[in-house]
C-alpha cells in the first residue's frame, strides 16, 4: 500500500454513500483501495493524518483559460468592449514560453484550491499542455479555433493553419500518460467562426474521438445577432452544422431555449454555468435546474482568471446554488449536495472522465483532496455538505492529490517550483505584454 488516509470525514459524492465517518482510505497504484474502517495489515509506505479533515473527490473546473492569469485584475472594472478590446491587443503580445509560465501560475492556483482536473479552452496548447505534462494535473485542452472562412476562399482541413495546429497537438498530446492529457477540438464562439470551420472540425473530432469546447449563449446579445442573421439560435445552427456530433463542452448556456436545451441534452452535451464571471460580466449565470430537467449535464467553471479573478472553485459552488435559490426565490431550490455534484462526478462526465474520478470508490484513481476542518469558519458543522458549500474556501484545502500523488501540501508544490514560474512572469512574461507602456502590474 503507498498511501493511508486514516480517520477522515469522506464526502465520496458516491450514490447511497455520500458521507462517511471516521474512515481510512487506503490508495495503491494511484487508485483508491478501501475506505472503510478497517486498518490494512501491511505498513502503508506514508501515513496522512486525516483527523479534523473532510476528503472529498477533485474539483473539476470545466471552463478556463489558464494562461490569462497573467492579466489578473487588468480590465476588472471596464465594460465588456473595452476589457474584450484591452484583452485582444495584450494577447496579440503573448507568445508560447509567457503562455506556459502562465498557465503554470494557473494551474498552482487550482492545486491550491483543490482542483484536480481543469477544461481549457485558449490559444498555445503546446505550451498549456507541458505545463500540465510537468505539474501532474488533468486536463482536457482545447485549442480556440475562431475563423471565417470566405465561400469563395479555398479551405482544406489538412493543409489550415489552426486545422493544423491542433493536428499535431492530437498526435503529439491525446492520451498523454494514460489520458491524463485529453485534447479537445475547439471554437471560441458562434460568431467568430463559420461553418466550413465546423463542419471540419466535427468530422476531424469524430473521426479520433475527441470531445470539442465552446462558448454558447453567454450573452443576450450574442442570442439575437444569431437569430437576426440567420433566424437560429446559435446552438441551433451550430448543431445544423453537426457541431454536437461529438459530445461537447458549452461555456455559458445563460440564454439557451427550452427546446435549444433539449435538443442539446439529447446530443450528450454538457453546458458549464459560470456563476461568478457571468456575474463580474454584467450577465446571468445559466438556468442550471431548468438546463439538467432539459436532459443536460451541468457542471461548474470559474472561467479564465482575466475574468473571474481567481480560479476558487469552492466559490462557484456557492455561487451556483446562491445563483438558482436568488433567480426562483426559493432557498430549497438547489441543495448543497447538487453544487457539490456539479463540481465533481458532472465535472468528470463532461471531461469523459466519468469512469475515472469524480467520486471516492474503490478502483477509481486517487483524485481526492483534504479539506481542514478545524478553522474557525468551519466550526461546529452541523452538515458537512453544506459546510463545503456555504462556509469552506479554497483556501482550506490542506491536500490535493491526482492519481495518488500528492501534488500540493500545506503550502508546498512538489511538481512546481513556483519561485521560478513568478520569476519567468516578472521578468519575461509581462514585461513582453507590458513593453513600452506605463504599467503597475506586476
Ligand atoms: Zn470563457
Amino acid at each position: 500500500m503507498d498511501t493511508l488516509i486514516t480517520n477522515v470525514t469522506a464526502v465520496t459524492m458516491a450514490p447511497g454513500a455520500e458521507v462517511l465517518f471516521g474512515v481510512n482510505i487506503g490508495i495503491t497504484d494511484g487508485k483508491i483501495e478501501f475506505i472503510s474502517k478497517k486498518v490494512p495489515e501491511e505498513m502503508p509506505h506514508t501515513i496522512i493524518e486525516g483527523t479534523g479533515m473532510v476528503a472529498m473527490p477533485g474539483l473539476i473546473n470545466c471552463h478556463t483559460h489558464l494562461a490569462t492569469s497573467v492579466l489578473r485584475c487588468f480590465t476588472d472594472d471596464l465594460s465588456n468592449r473595452e476589457a474584450l478590446e484591452a484583452l485582444l491587443q495584450k494577447e496579440a503580445k503573448m507568445d508560447s514560453r509567457g503562455a506556459k509560465a502562465a498557465a503554470l501560475l494557473s494551474i498552482a492556483e487550482c492545486l491550491r484550491f483543490g482542483v484536480t482536473s481543469v477544461s481549457d479552452l485558449y490559444y498555445y496548447p503546446n505550451a498549456t499542455a507541458q505545463a500540465v505534462a510537468e505539474s501532474g494535473i488533468k486536463a482536457n485542452l482545447a485549442l480556440s479555433s475562431y475563423r471565417f472562412i470566405d465561400e469563395n476562399e479555398e479551405f482544406d482541413f489538412e493543409t489550415d493553419e489552426q486545422c493544423q495546429e491542433l493536428q499535431r497537438i492530437v498526435d503529439k498530446w491525446h492520451g498523454y500518460d494514460n489520458g491524463r492529457i485529453k485534447i479537445d477540438a475547439g471554437i471560441y464562439s458562434e460568431y467568430t467562426s463559420n461553418y466550413p470551420l465546423w463542419e471540419a472540425l466535427a468530422g476531424y473530432a469524430s473521426e479520433k474521438g475527441l470531445g470539442l469546447q465552446l462558448h454558447l449563449a453567454e450573452a443576450r446579445n450574442e442570442v439575437d445577432s444569431c437569430l437576426d442573421r440567420t433566424g437560429m439560435t446559435p446552438g441551433e445552427l451550430l448543431a445544423c452544422h453537426r457541431l454536437f456530433a461529438v459530445p461537447a463542452t458549452a461555456a455559458g448556456c445563460a440564454y439557451l431555449e427550452p427546446e435549444e436545451a433539449k435538443m442539446l441534452g439529447k446530443k450528450k452535451a454538457s453546458a458549464v454555468a459560470l456563476p461568478l464571471s457571468a456575474a463580474k460580466n454584467g450577465q446571468h449565470c445559466a438556468p442550471i435546474t431548468d438546463l439538467v430537467k432539459a436532459g443536460m449535464n451541468v457542471a461548474l467553471g470559474t472561467d479564465g482568471a482575466i475574468q473571474a479573478g481567481n480560479l476558487d472553485m469552492f466559490e462557484v459552488m456557492r455561487g451556483a446554488a446562491m445563483s438558482v435559490r436568488a433567480a426562483k426565490e426559493d432557498p430549497s431550490a438547489l441543495p448543497s449536495s447538487a453544487a457539490l455534484l456539479m463540481a465533481t462526478y458532472c465535472g468528470a462526465q463532461a471531461q469523459g472522465r466519468s469512469r475515472e474520478c469524480g467520486m471516492l470508490k474503490e478502483g477509481m484513481d486517487a483524485d481526492l483532496v483534504l479539506v481542514d476542518f478545524t478553522a474557525p469558519h468551519l466550526m461546529p458543522c452541523h452538515n458537512v455538505l453544506t459546510g463545503l458549500v456555504y462556509a469552506a474556501k479554497g483556501g482550506d484545502v490542506a491536500m490535493t492529490m491526482v492519481r495518488g500523488k500528492i501534488l500540493y501540501q500545506n503550502g508546498k508544490f512538489p511538481t512546481i517550483d513556483l519561485n521560478a514560474v513568478v520569476e519567468e512572469l516578472t521578468t519575461y512574461a509581462i514585461p513582453k505584454l507590458f513593453e513600452k507602456e506605463e504599467t503597475n502590474v506586476g
